[in-house]
């Protein structure tokens, strides 16, 4: 695309600072805008999970370059975010699913990744607590975690201090085009001209291109997590369930961890759970069958945790798209790129989709394939 100049990004979650930081180390003038605090919609509620592990077959090599680049940014900012090598188990909990997650193992392993089936024994090593009736477990000894809150502000005072600016609590209210070229962005407190503008507002990216003729297949799931109070240090890694129809809490996802603090943190993803466009505006409480049923598959893992206290609960909009991945491009008018459609994973990927996103605007080769993410493959986008 090759624009040269001055590019707003708009939304400050993980993927608009990770976009920001690659947008001003390649070079252009930038300013980074949100509508709230940065962080403050699904990334601060993230578990913030950075996996290779049973995420994804088509991302895997974009997968493995993410995880790289956040552990080289954390020994670049000194232990800023609080990244944590800690790995991740997937529980198995019928025989059915071991072949699948032999299928994952091999897959990962044969490009030069890790990850290994458990035996009962060696998983009482590696997650002593995890005593529920499992059948087996898959190990990912290099995933990691990071505090969302901290990684957020973190990459974006990378760019600030490169010379980016970041306004918080000023939102976009419209994208102004003029001669089939985006000019600027219309916000409450005065116009910001602008050479380009990428899009990063998760679940409202597209309600805010929509008025350019731009249609966009994201719509809004909710995401509801449990804390319980602090516990003596119970579970090591992240434990998800195993990537299958029978994993989980009612088929849908489930990932269980322990904070730095010592809380419990639980997150599901309910089967189905896809809302209607909009809802992300309004969030509501966690639901009644998602408390229960997390309890019940959480003792079930954990029986030592039988006991436990509850502390709080929150609910989030993801972006989600009709295939599991990132729509991130140039769509619409010339100038107006999006980077939206994080299906719930987007924490780790967000360097990915910062170097797609700079590759593009600079028109230099991208550092690794931005194929899955064209938003060509969904023509009414209008890829431009
Ligand atoms: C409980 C939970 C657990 C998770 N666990 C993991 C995990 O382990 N690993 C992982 O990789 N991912 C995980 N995720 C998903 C991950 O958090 C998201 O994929 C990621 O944070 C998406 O970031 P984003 O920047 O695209 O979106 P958001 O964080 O939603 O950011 C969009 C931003 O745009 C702003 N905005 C919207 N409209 C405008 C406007 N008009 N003008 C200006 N700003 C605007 C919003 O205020 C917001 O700050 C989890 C999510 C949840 C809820």
């Amino acid at each position: 695309m090759g624009v040269s100049g001055h590019i707003v990004v708009a939304g400050a979650g993980i993927t608009g600072a990770a976009t920001a930081l690659a947008l001003t180390e390649a070079g252009f003038a930038v300013t980074l805008l949100d509508r709230a605090a940065a962080g403050s919609a699904v990334s601060g509620a993230s578990l913030a999970c950075l996996g290779t592990h049973m995420s994804s077959e088509i991302e895997l090599p974009q997968l493995i370059w993410a995880t790289r680049r956040w552990a080289e940014w954390d020994r670049r900012f000194a232990g800023a975010f609080h990244y944590r090598r800690c790995g991740q188990i997937r529980f198995i909990e019928h025989e059915a699913d071991i072949p699948v997650a032999e299928h994952w193992i091999a897959l990962e392993r044969a490009a030069g990744l890790t990850p290994e089936l458990l035996t009962r024994e060696r998983l009482r090593r590696v997650e002593p607590a995890l005593t529920g009736p499992l059948v087996a477990a898959s190990w990912s000894p290099t995933d990691a975690l990071v505090n969302p809150f901290l990684a957020v502000r973190c990459l974006i005072s990378a760019a600030v201090a490169a010379g980016a600016r970041f306004r918080s609590h000023c939102p976009v209210e419209a994208i102004d085009v003029a001669g089939g070229r985006v000019t600027g962005v219309v916000t409450p407190g005065g116009r910001i001209a602008a050479d380009a503008v990428v899009v990063t507002g998760g679940p409202w990216t597209a309600e805010l291109v929509a008025p350019l003729g731009v249609a966009l297949p994201i719509l809004p799931r909710k995401a509801q997590c449990l804390a319980t109070i602090r516990q003596p240090v119970t579970i090591r890694g992240v434990v998800g369930g195993c990537k299958s129809d029978h994993g989980g809490v009612d088929a849908g996802y489930t990932q269980i961890q322990q904070s730095e603090a010592g809380q419990i943190l639980f997150n599901t993803v309910l089967a189905g759970g896809l809302a209607e466009a909009g809802a992300q505006g309004h969030v509501p409480e966690v639901d009644r069958r998602f408390v229960l049923d997390s309890i019940d598959t959480l003792t079930r893992l954990f029986p030592a945790l039988r006991a436990v206290e509850l502390l709080r609960s929150w609910v989030r909009y993801e972006a989600v798209t009709p295939d599991d991945r990132f729509i991130v491009g140039a769509v619409g008018p010339a100038g107006l790129l999006v980077a939206a459609g994080d299906n719930g994973t987007g924490f780790c990927r967000a360097p990915v989709i910062g170097e797609v996103i700079a590759a593009a605007l600079s028109g230099r080769p991208c550092a690794i394939d931005s194929a899955p993410y064209d938003p060509g493959r969904f023509p009414a986008a209008g890829a431009t």
